[in-house]
């Protein structure tokens, strides 16, 4: 399937409002995971498109942006929300091509990004400091001032999703933006900048440069000009970031997925779970940083759980995204093969439910037949690593202790969801599981664009979403005036 007309060039980036091509004239080919096609190509910026970029961003940021009214701000990111949801057959297309996202997904995808748009926008204007009490004689208040230059990386997964939780709240609150998209699928980062030109962003306020991540990322990591970085993807890439921004000493957020767990106890009701039990794990194939891929059962409700989700997964049947099934092609060959990696190492396990892949499915495409394994100890690799593909395991428990120690036992701290109905319960696990977010009788896959996201251990840490974001992407200043 070929890209519908484009109103921009998705081979350049956009420095200062200018569609410009990557200095080293290099390009990447863009792939649609459905069939292995070639999309397009895009640009393969490097360090001199980056310099370029935040020197226009730091322009941007001095002469317009930060002396811009709050509510000014705000009022450009209203409008550009609007143009999002005007956008959006466009845009959801966009990005079932390049991710390989089911249609209806992207969709949701777009709706949140004008969501973010709009939340931001309405916000702008309603951060502000405080006044302190002091000594006699003396005023003192605070200033929420922005960081300056924002860099913002990008993974392939939700690109809309994520541009709009960083990119507008760093807008929001004054700063200027250097975005870099993931070089397997940008062109909604690309369609998006566009709109915030017609929206009346002004030129260089956001800027975006595709490219490889060990150039174009590092570049813009490692760049002396940049205030505060934002970074979502790997665990091993956010290590990079974060010895960059401790080079430069400039604050880091860093977002780098989970091994969410859902403790489904023995009161808890079945058919509320139970399309939270599956989908929160298989939406987007899998390839969510918030994904629930483990499923802690009590032990009285076992085979149960196993035969619901089990009969789920027979509905759970890859196709290509423009098709608009449960679930697409994974993104690239490279994921493909790293799932079928860890399948491997569910060879000896119970395998109780398997979905399929579509016999229409392009062969050149990624899929990946959902795979369910039950009876799966708390230390197999596959209750412990981040597979970031559609495989679940069921662990089976039977005390809240046994459970606690379970969902607290891997490195990670995202997400985590308890299924019950015992009020004294929820209030003891919700304080006790080590997780940025914790949903009781509901699974929230990171959602709700005013609810603070992110994580302890190796999912991150800083917050983006809701307000507390707006904190992250501003600095405090105290101002202390003596007057007698
Ligand atoms: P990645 O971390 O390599 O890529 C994410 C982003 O970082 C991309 O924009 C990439 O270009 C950029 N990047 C890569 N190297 C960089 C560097 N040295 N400096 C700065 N930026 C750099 O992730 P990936 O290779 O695309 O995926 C690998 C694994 O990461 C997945 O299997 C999954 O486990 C995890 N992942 C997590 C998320 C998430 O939402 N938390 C998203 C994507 C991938």
């Amino acid at each position: 399937m070929s890209l519908p007309p484009l109103p921009f060039d998705p081979s350049c980036c956009l420095i200062a409002g200018e569609w410009l091509p990557p200095q080293s004239l290099e390009k990447l080919e863009l792939a649609n995971p459905s069939d292995g096609s070639i999309l397009t190509e895009i640009a393969s910026g490097n360090s001199a498109d980056i310099d370029a970029a935040v020197t226009n961003a730091s322009h941007a940021f001095e002469q317009c942006w930060s002396v811009t009214p709050a509510a000014e701000r705000g009022r450009v990111l209203v409008d550009l929300g609007r143009l999002v949801l005007k956008n959006i057959d466009l845009l959801a297309k966009l990005e079932a091509l390049d991710v390989g996202k089911p249609l209806t997904q992207a969709q949701a995808d777009v709706k949140a990004l004008a969501r973010y748009m709009e939340f931001y926008g309405g916000a702008a204007d309603k951060v502000h400091g405080e006044t302190i009490p002091y000594l006699e004689g003396y005023t003192v208040y605070t200033l929420r001032e922005p960081h300056g230059v924002t860099g913002h990386i990008v993974p392939w997964n939700y690109p809309m999703q994520i541009i709009g939780r960083s990119v507008g709240a760093a807008l929001a609150m004054g700063n200027t933006c250097v975005l870099k998209p993931a070089e397997e699928a940008c062109l909604t980062a690309l369609a998006f900048a566009n709109l915030a030109i017609e929206a009346g962003l002004p030129k260089g306020v956001l800027n975006v440069v595709p490219g490889l991540g060990a150039s174009a990322g590092a570049a813009l990591c490692a760049h002396k000009g940049i205030n505060h970085i934002s970074f979502t993807g790997s665990v091993a890439t956010g290590r990079l970031v974060q010895a960059a921004a401790a080079s430069n000493i400039v604050p880091v957020t860093l977002e780098l997925g989970g091994k969410s767990p859902q403790l489904f106890f023995e009161d808890a009701n079945l058919e509320n779970a139970l399309p939270f039990l599956v989908n929160a794990g298989i939406q987007n194939g899998g390839q969510t940083c918030s994904a629930s891929s483990r499923i802690l059962v009590h032990r009285s409700r076992y085979d149960e759980v196993i035969d619901h989700m089990s009969q789920k997964y027979k509905d759970l049947i890859a196709r290509p995204a423009i098709e608009d099934g449960a679930l697409g092609p994974l993104i690239s060959k490279r994921q493909k093969s790293i799932v079928e990696g860890f399948i491997d190492k569910g060879q000896n396990l119970s395998l109780v439910a398997q979905g399929d892949i579509h016999s229409n499915a392009p062969s050149e495409g990624h899929y990946v037949a959902p795979r369910l394994f039950a009876d799966v100890s708390e230390d197999h690799i596959l209750a412990k690593d981040e597979i970031f593909g559609p495989v679940q395991v069921i662990i089976p428990f039977d005390t809240e202790e046994e459970a606690l120690n379970i969902a607290n036992g891997t490195d990670y701290g995202l997400v985590a969801s308890i299924w019950t109905n015992d009020g004294a319960r929820q209030m003891r696990l919700a304080k006790k599981l080590r997780s940025g977010q914790v949903f009781i009788n509901n699974y929230g896959a990171g959602g709700g664009v005013e609810l603070p996201f992110g994580g302890r251990g190796l999912s991150g840490h800083g917050r983006e979403k809701g307000f507390e974001a707006l904190f992250g992407f501003s600095t405090l200043k105290t101002v202390a005036s003596y007057h007698q």
